[in-house]
């Protein structure tokens, strides 16, 4: 019988010891991670990233990737400019998700940052008072969180373009193989960015960038066009046309059929002609004509004014496009919406001229699922873009190809939020680690 007992207590250990390693097994394993959340306050929406990292890693390039994004309901924060205490509270879904997402031991470790763009850059030069409040209201409801609260502010149009470039050459691991890099096209709801490295010498101070990135110099062009995000480039488009006076506006940038009441809402974007202009309302009648709709659009740039040797467009410096780019947010959702993301210059075009003079009962008909603000807007969005990327930025067909329209890279979606965290978190190292060293013998 001791001998039975003996036996038992043996397997018994057994078992508890084989318990004991699973659990010591598993832990390592959620040790290894980190975590850090990004916040990118657009100007139509709220997104809110999660990002994770093996924790004995953090300086080896190429090892963050998103984990989670969530989308916040409802609009931007810079539309609570009359709301501000929802601000902060629009937040809580996305927010209560994160907790959910992250370990709870890593919870106090783990960085959140905001970082609001162009529509709250506009808000702040309508009103700062109010921009300040929004950002006060999203600050005190953040730090309600068990996280790391690391700030919420407004960044600048250079940053946003500089993290964007970031974002997609460390995703495509271009910084560790001291590649060449790609270019980074984005486009907002109220501002466009532009950022690639030029071999020709950026002429104005603001858009020249230098990073020393692992070992290695790059001298990175940027500029972001306050206004040219495709919602503002809309609004200076009806402007545009607006400007005869009169209560009719017949529209090839929409299509035959389409019909709506509107009134024009002031932006700092839209230069008010005449007193109690924001109020003006008129009859906005689609006529679909793809080209006439191109030239209602050049109209919103100034091709002829240029201080430097050579510009994109409104007297900014630009060299000339060079190398691959990647084009992400609303670039990708409209041409991808068009099917035009393999597509020639050429192609694009007609085919933006059969789907802009397609009647708009039959677009309905056929989309009966896409959000209809979008729906209506596709034909002006898709013209928009074509012109920007070959007029305002002097692609050509030669080198169309050289757009890649893109929504994520490997997990992670392309945009500024990865890039910043990057930064902010020192995760590119300025050089690069010592190599190992060989083993002996
Ligand atoms: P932002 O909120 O500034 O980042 O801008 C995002 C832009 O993308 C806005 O103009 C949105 O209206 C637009 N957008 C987002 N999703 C879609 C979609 N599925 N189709 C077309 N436009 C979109």
């Amino acid at each position: 019988r001791p001998v039975i007992i003996c036996i038992t207590v043996f397997i018994a250990m057994g078992v508890i010891t084989l318990v004991a390693m699973a659990v010591v097994q598993n832990k390592p394993l959620h040790q290894k991670y980190k975590y850090g959340i990004v916040l990118d306050a657009g100007s139509s929406h709220t997104s809110v990233y999660i990002y994770e990292w093996p924790a004995e890693k953090e300086n080896n390039t190429g090892m963050v990737r998103q984990t989670h994004a969530c989308n916040v309901k409802g609009k931007g924060i810079s539309s609570y400019a009359w709301n501000i205490s929802y601000a902060g509270m629009s937040l809580r879904e996305c927010m209560e998700e994160a907790k959910e997402k992250i370990p709870v031991w890593r919870h106090p470790e783990t960085p959140v940052y905001l970082g609001a763009t162009a529509g709250m850059r506009l808000l702040r030069m309508f009103n700062a008072a109010v921009s300040d409040q929004v950002l006060s209201s999203v600050e005190r409801f953040l730090q309600t969180y068990p996280f790391l609260y690391q700030g919420a502010r407004i960044i600048s149009g250079q940053e946003e373009g500089a993290y964007g470039w970031i974002t997609v050459n460390y995703l495509n691991g271009n910084f560790r193989k001291a590649l060449t890099t790609m270019g980074a096209l984005d486009l907002g709801g109220a501002s466009t960015q532009i950022t690639f490295v030029s071999k020709q010498e950026v002429e104005s101070e603001e858009n020249s960038m230098l990073f020393r990135l692992y070992g290695n110099d790059y001298h990175v062009y940027t500029h972001s066009f306050l206004c040219y995000g495709k919602d503002q480039a809309l609004k200076l488009a009806l402007a545009k046309q607006l400007q005869t006076g009169e209560s009719q506006l017949r529209d090839p940038c929409f299509h035959p059929g389409y019909i709506e009441q509107k009134s024009l809402a002031s932006s700092p974007c839209v230069p008010e002609t005449r007193p109690h202009d924001s109020e003006r309302t008129f009859t906005h009648t689609g006529t679909g004509n793809a080209s006439l709709c191109q030239e209602v659009v050049k109209r919103i740039f100034n091709f002829t004014h240029c201080p430097w040797g050579r510009c994109s467009f409104n007297g900014v410096f630009q060299p000339p496009v060079e190398g691959q780019f990647g084009a992400f947010s609303a670039f990708y959702f409209v041409m991808n919406f068009l099917n035009l993301t393999s597509d020639s210059l050429e192609q694009s075009k007609l085919k933006m001229d059969h789907y802009c003079s397609t009647p708009w009962a039959e677009i309905k008909q056929r989309y009966p699922s896409v959000k209809q603000k979008y729906l209506a807007e596709y034909c002006f969005s898709g013209t928009y873009i074509l012109t920007l990327l070959e007029n305002g930025y002097n692609f050509t067909s030669e080198n169309w190809k050289d757009i890649q329209f893109i929504k994520k890279i490997g997990d992670s979606d392309a945009g500024w939020t990865l890039g910043y965290m990057l930064n902010l978190t020192n995760m590119i190292p300025a050089e690069a680690p010592d190599e190992p060293p060989l083993p002996h013998g």
